[in-house]
């Protein structure tokens, strides 16, 4: 495979290099080998993209395009993924350095989205809205919103792309994709793939590049009528402030801080088991991340001595190797901020038994690895347990009733997902109900389906992604009115 080729912004139905001849070097996180050169775009090139995509929106053969074709077009871009899931999975890899096992089911997931919403594309014609005037029809129709920014993160790169992108196409707008700075590989290359479906110039475009400048220009603009981020909080609050100047729609994937909530009647090895999951799976980098546990008192401590004993042994290693179990942060500058927060756990008294360090293996000394860490005697109040971490630290809460840990779960301003582990329907129901939370799992972690939305509530998230939701938040709603017996008002100087 030729990375060198991977380098380019795609803007109008050409691939190009940015203006200022800028360009970024792509690291390997488990060993910081370069991995590809790439064009770091800026606001100039940002810009071109922005008026690409206005001009395919309101004069290109797009708009027209019925939902059938937007449909056949978005599907054959999950044929060409299906058919190059290898080689994306092993770029996806190689970018993250996430387990090759893990990127080629992420690979099978991103098929399934575009498939799934290529499946939706011309399935609603409308509704027929039961008029309160005789002799007249009137319905409602979804319609796109017109040219969207979409800006993604690094720690699901193609698949958070994919939830953005394919919904946004199948209801027929057009796209400017930005990916994170640090991770652009798959999405360039699914960019390449959209180019071999056949999309029309400028329906499709792709910039690379900073945040601050590339990511804030999408946000700015008013040429662009919907902004879809998924990210951080704090760059959250930046977009929606620059996103204010023409009101356009805004689309908020943020973070989450996810309690996973096991009674002493739930089936103790499957609630230890994903525990494990629900907190290491790529080293905690997951906005649903299982990073807070809290146990009923009657079973804490040997729920508690089980996750350690099953943590300590997990392999961290090399993203193609089949025996690593988990890979390393992204970066050195993520890796200082889960340092941060474990000196913090420990001065606000949280106590340590498991990690809490960088693992001694001389041949982890060039990758950014963290080891899987465990801090029990938390309570609410700390920042490790109010806070996203995204990182491999599991936090351990007690409770004694279902009042109090459901009252703990609810206690962060974030409502992204949460779980509740329990062999009692009735008490699963009641705690579902009162989880404020975007997602609640029963005796399951981490699971979403292209089938079902996802998103937050609070500060996880404004809109939802996947499902039907996920494409309506692509799309206007008309009301389309008629007159079939239009007589005169009479009402001004008649008389
Ligand atoms: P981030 O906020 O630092 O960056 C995300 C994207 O925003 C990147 O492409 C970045 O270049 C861009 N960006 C940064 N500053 C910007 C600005 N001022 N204007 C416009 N764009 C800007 O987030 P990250 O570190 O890449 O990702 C981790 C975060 O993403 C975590 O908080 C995680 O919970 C969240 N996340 C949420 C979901 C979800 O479904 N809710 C999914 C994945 C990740």
């Amino acid at each position: 495979m030729d990375l060198k080729k991977l380098g380019k912004m795609f803007i109008d139905g050409k691939w190009v290099e940015a203006a200022s001849g800028a360009t970024r070097t792509i690291i390997y996180p488990y060993d910081q080998r370069e991995i590809a050169k790439v064009t770091e775009g800026d606001v100039e090139d940002a810009r071109s993209a922005i008026a690409a995509a206005r001009r395919a929106f309101d004069s290109g053969p797009w708009r027209s395009t019925t939902g059938a074709e937007r449909g056949r077009l978005v599907g054959t871009l999950a044929d060409l993924i299906e058919r190059d899931r290898e080689e994306l999975a092993r770029l996806e890899s190689l970018d993250t350095a996430k387990t090759f096992e893990e990127s080629k089911v992420d690979m099978d997931d991103i098929a399934g989205i575009f498939r799934y919403y290529a499946g939706l594309a011309d399935k609603d014609g409308g509704e027929i809205i039961d008029s309160p005037i005789p002799n007249t029809v009137s319905r409602a129709v979804r319609e796109p919103v017109g040219a969207c920014g979409q800006i993604s993160p690094w720690n699901y790169p193609l698949l958070q792309a994919s939830w953005k992108m394919a919904p946004a196409l199948a209801a027929g707008n057009t796209i400017v994709m930005k990916p994170s700075e640090d991770t652009p590989l798959t999405t360039i290359k699914v960019t390449e793939l959209a180019e071999e479906v056949g999309f029309p110039p400028g329906v499709v475009n792709l910039v690379l590049g900073p945040g601050p400048t590339v990511g804030n220009e999408l946000a700015v603009s008013h040429d662009v009528d919907l902004i879809s981020f998924t990210g951080g909080i704090e760059t959250g609050r930046k977009i929606m402030q620059a996103a204010s100047g023409n009101a356009k729609k805004i689309a908020f994937e943020l973070g989450g801080k996810n309690p996973n909530i096991v009674f002493a009647d739930a089936d103790f090895d499957l609630a230890v088991d994903y525990a494990l999951n629900a907190v290491y799976f790529h080293a905690g980098q997951v906005c649903s991340a299982g990073a807070r546990l809290l146990v009923e008192e009657s079973i804490h401590d040997r729920l508690v001595e089980e996750v350690k004993k099953r943590a300590a042994k997990i392999k961290l290693g090399e993203a193609f190797d089949p025996k690593t179990e988990c890979g390393p942060l992204i970066s050195e500058k993520h890796r200082a901020k889960v340092e941060r927060y474990v000196e913090l756990a420990r001065e606000e008294g949280a106590k340590c038994i498991l990690g809490g360090k960088r693992p001694d293996d001389p041949e982890l000394q060039n990758g950014f690895f963290y080891e899987p860490t465990i801090f029990v005697d938390c309570t609410n109040d700390m920042r490790i347990v109010q806070e996203e971490h995204f990182g491999p630290v599991l936090t351990v809460e007690k409770f004694s009733t279902e009042a109090e840990a459901i009252e703990r779960a609810n206690s962060t301003t974030y409502g992204l997902s949460g779980a509740v582990w329990t062999t009692d329907q009735n008490r699963a129901e009641r705690v579902a109900a009162a989880l404020r939370m975007g997602t609640v799992w029963i005796n399951d972690f981490n699971i979403y389906f292209a089938q079902a939305p996802w998103g937050g509530y609070k500060q996880s998230g404004i809109g939802r992604e996947l499902g039907k939701q996920g494409l309506e938040e692509y799309t206007e709603v008309k009301h389309i009115y008629q007159n079939l017996a239009t007589e005169p008002l009479n009402w001004f100087g008649a008389s």
